[in-house]
């Protein structure tokens, strides 16, 4: 190449291609962290790591704490001319889903070639799109690639586990034109339904021995008093009756019917045997679609519940309370990922789809995923925003967890055009 000449995206791809070895062994020295979650708390170690590479080649690194020895990254390039041309976001979690040594035939935490396969945790879920952005990164830097609008990384952390690591940033202002977020969909630009838990407590205003049951419960006993157990039973009603109704009058393409479920996931009540439960709490998981929210879904199961409630004679006077979602599976029991909606007319998925026909020389598939990762924030916080990355469902949480190589090196070559193509481009006024 001439020192004068302008690196084009050609020869950006081209380096792509003949430094797939670099692409490997960051894929490997990814891999080689053990950032399990749960138990989570793990990631200190490579997220220092990730800072050290982006700031050798030109990155703002930006630590933010999180739990202890978990920790988030935000890196950024600024662009050249940044007022001007679109601002790009690429986000990925560095955290893996927990590990079963025995049940796997290589060492999890080394990335090992079978062919065309790469073994090693994480390699799909998501550790490939990560090694892709830093490669890339490395790559924009060797080739002196000068961007006019900002490229922005962030490394978060928590996604295993309901977190709230991708929630902090952006809550903390992150932004940018447009969003990747590179997780698990085997090549497929995904959006998703939203999932939130909750927790309903019943809780009676006073505490029996078991010697009162046959006042609370016969003609002529006299005692107005509940046991908690019995009394979910209309909270737990109420939530099928609400489900059911869900099944029947809602869809949205892409879901099957009657995938918005309200699923009863834990109870917990009562003292001891010696006692009338005083108190009952249900735990549940609500599966709602793209185009809702966790307000108006959470709202509506309360009426709902509250309703049956009131119809209830002890109930009415002893309402359920409700305590939604919260910022970790592991810390708060609670959880919430935030539904994504595309638009598939946005200029920012116009452009990925351009470099999703230009590499793999085919249309890519638009959907709905089936699971749900950190891209439902960015359609919390009104950031245009697609779910895309390398490694399939399958894959991801398996024991002998893989990846294609070819698969991976598409996707590389995508954004990579794709980062290229759109910090190129102008934003409207
Ligand atoms: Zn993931």
């Amino acid at each position: 190449m001439e020192e004068s000449k302008l690196t084009s995206k050609e020869d950006l791809l081209q380096a792509v291609d003949d430094n797939q070895d670099q692409l490997l062994s960051m894929l490997d020295r990814l891999v080689s962290f053990e950032t399990m979650s749960p138990p989570a708390r793990n990631t200190a170690a490579i997220q220092q790591f990730i800072d050290d590479e982006l700031t050798k080649i030109g990155f703002q690194t930006k630590r933010v704490p999180f739990y202890e020895g978990d920790e988030l990254l935000s890196a950024e390039k600024k662009g050249t001319d940044s007022s001007q041309y679109h601002s790009l976001l690429l986000n990925g979690h560095v955290d893996v889903a927990t590990v079963d040594r025995d049940s796997w035939n290589t060492d999890p935490f080394k990335l090992t070639r079978e062919g065309d396969l790469l073994f090693g945790r994480g390699v799909s879920d998501m550790k490939g799109g990560i090694a892709s952005f830093m490669y890339i990164f490395s790559l924009l830097s060797k080739l002196k690639v000068e961007l006019p609008g900002d490229l922005k990384f962030q490394s978060v952390v928590g996604e295993e586990a309901g977190e709230a690591g991708t929630k902090t940033l952006l809550k903390n202002g992150e932004s940018a034109d447009f969003a990747v977020v590179g997780d698990t969909s085997n090549l497929n630009f995904q959006g998703q339904g939203g999932v939130i838990t909750g927790w309903i407590t019943l809780k009676s205003p006073h505490i029996y021995h078991d010697g009162n049951r046959a006042a609370m419960i016969t003609t002529g006993g006299g005692l107005k008093a509940a046991n908690m157990i019995e009394k979910m039973m209309v909270v737990i009603q109420a939530l099928e009756k609400l489900e059911r109704y869900w099944g029947i009058t809602k869809r949205y393409p892409g879901f099957a019917p009657g995938t918005d479920t309200i699923n009863p996931a834990y109870i917990k009540g009562g003292l001891h045997p010696a006692y009338i439960p005083s108190e009952a709490k249900l735990w549940i998981t609500v599966h709602f679609y793209p185009n809702e929210n966790v307000d108006d879904i959470t709202k509506e199961i309360e009426e709902q519940v509250i309703a049956a409630a009131k119809a209830d004679p002890w109930l009415r006077d002893n309402l359920p309370t409700f305590t939604w979602g919260g910022d970790s599976l592991l810390a708060d029991k609670g959880e919430v990922f935030p539904s994504l909606e595309l638009d598939p007319e946005h200029p920012g998925m116009k452009a990925l789809e351009k470099s999703f026909v230009d590499v793999a020389d085919k249309m890519p598939t638009i959907g709905m995923s089936p699971s749900v990762s950190d891209s439902g924030w960015f359609g919390y916080y009104h950031i245009p925003a697609v779910d895309f990355g390398p490694g399939t469902m399958e894959q991801a949480h398996s024991d002998n967890e893989s990846l294609s190589i070819k698969q991976l090196m598409e996707y590389t070559k995508i954004i990579a055009a794709f980062i290229y193509d759109w910090c190129h481009s102008k934003g409207e006024e």
